[in-house]
């Protein structure tokens, strides 16, 4: 039976974690791994319920309705804890983690499982990473610790060693083009998904911000430059403002515009494009570049990108990229 709460694309790895429960075999911690976007979050909390509930249905999910079920919805299970950084994109502090050893210290107030998620685990610092390495190698009674993260490669061996992994993959085009309908994307579902890599829950979040008319917006201005008829560091600067799109984002964005030319100045057969509404602008554009110059210019993008998380300026980053772009159009 499909249960209502879970994703369509997470059916399978929604049983597996069933499978555990049924078996009683319930592994101390878990490594939730997947795209931003794709429901890591949602899946692990239907699993930390369904541990937390005391009349679990006849598949072993959680019945909704018991005094666990209760005190999870109103937000005040004793046996819940979320560990996420104060602001997203900030570090789990090792305060969080010490506060955490503490109350894993005492016993579950229910007769069933506590449950402990860690979100984003990749959030975790050195300090605080070894410091949680306690709570893995000292595990205590029912208690099942839960990590998300779209980055498991960035966790200390330590710790990922310690955890059995739950990959979360993206769903295939159909299933995730059919929900995303079903969430009033419309029509545009196909480009959302290929802006998100397939993450459905985040193509979801691109169309109520409107992200196609935002990016039609940014690569008019991107065509602009390839002909010539734009200030590169006028662009520079309105691009890099604060209020502007996140850098990586329109990152993201460019390397799509730039895979998909790659593909049509080698010719190369496919029904995926990144951007399928730009088809024609960037068929036209391809016409004139030279495919050996566009390689070198994607590896600049991906470089560009990866240093975005260093404190690098900024400006002079995208005039670079601006100024590349411009050399690749007019030479
Ligand atoms: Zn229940």
């Amino acid at each position: 039976m499909m249960s209502p709460a879970i994703y369509p694309w997470q059916q399978a790895v929604w049983r597996h974690l069933l499978s555990y429960i049924e078996l009683q075999r319930i592994p101390q911690a878990l490594l939730v791994t997947g795209l931003s976007g794709i429901g890591k979050r949602h899946l692990a909390v239907a699993y930390g319920r369904a541990l937390m509930c005391q009349a679990p249905l006849n598949d072993y999910a959680a019945c909704g309705s018991c005094q666990s079920c209760k005190l999870f919805e109103a937000q005040t299970h004793p046996d819940f804890l979320l560990v996420e950084p104060d602001e997203p994109g900030k570090a789990i502090g090792i305060d969080k983690i010490r506060q955490l050893i503490v109350k894993l210290a005492l016993k579950p107030q229910f007769d069933r499982y506590r449950v402990v998620i860690i979100s984003p685990a990749d959030g975790l610092n050195n300090a605080s990473a070894n410091a949680f390495l306690k709570c893995l190698e000292e595990p205590t009674a029912r208690t099942c610790l839960i990590l998300l993260t779209e980055k498991p490669s960035r966790l200390p061996a330590t710790i990922r060693s310690r955890c059995q992994v739950v990959a979360c993959d993206a769903p295939e085009r159909d299933i995730a083009v059919h929900w995303l309908k079903q969430q009033g994307a419309g029509e545009n579902s196909d480009v959302l998904l290929g802006l998100s890599q397939g993450a459905p829950l985040l193509a979801r979040e691109y169309a109520r911000q409107n992200f196609i008319t935002v990016r039609q917006d940014y690569f008019d201005a991107w065509l602009q430059v390839a002909e010539g008829k734009k200030n590169l560091l006028a662009l520079a600067e309105q691009w890099q403002k604060p209020a502007a799109l996140e850098l990586n984002v329109l990152l993201t964005w460019m390397l799509g515009w730039v895979a998909d030319l790659i593909k049509f100045a080698a010719q190369i057969e496919s029904d995926q494009l990144r951007n399928s509404d730009l088809k024609k602008p960037l068929q036209a554009l391809a016409k004139r570049l030279e495919l050996k110059r566009l390689y070198p210019f994607y590896d600049s993008l991906l470089i560009a990108r990866s240093q975005l998380s260093t404190p690098i300026n900024k400006q002079l980053l995208l005039e670079q990229i601006l100024i590349s772009w411009s050399q690749l159009n007019n030479r």
